[in-house]
């Protein structure tokens, strides 16, 4: 299983969105529901002859905490929408802040 992790750890907590590449299958669905472009659909570098997955744009991968935001993902119950619309289950969203709090 190929791991791709995308975010940072800061002062105030930690923010990753991880992608499973073994599952993604480039569908792009997750693209489509994101209100604010965080995501794309890329060239699946972890396997050549294996298409397209999803990526994190470059401009967002250091500003999560605030991409992310519409989504509001406070509580640990609401999946934000690019983690419900993967019928593949290979997006994983962690947001915590540096207190422990699930965000
Ligand atoms: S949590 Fe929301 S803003 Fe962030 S990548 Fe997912 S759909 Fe886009
Ligand atoms: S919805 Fe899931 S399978 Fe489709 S591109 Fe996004 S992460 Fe990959």
């Amino acid at each position: 299983m190929l791991i791709a992790n995308y975010g940072y750890k800061d002062g105030s907590g930690e923010y990753f969105i991880t992608l499973d590449t073994d599952k993604c299958d480039g569908c792009g669905k997750c693209v489509e529901v994101c209100p604010a472009s965080v995501l794309e659909v890329i060239p699946n570098e972890f396997d050549i002859e294996d298409g397209n997955i999803m990526g994190v744009r470059d401009e967002h991968r250091h500003k999560l905490k605030y991409s992310c935001a519409p989504c509001k993902p406070t509580t640990g119950d609401i999946e934000p929408p690019c983690v419900t619309a993967c019928l593949s289950q290979a997006i994983t969203h962690f947001l915590s802040s540096a207190k422990g709090q699930v965000l």
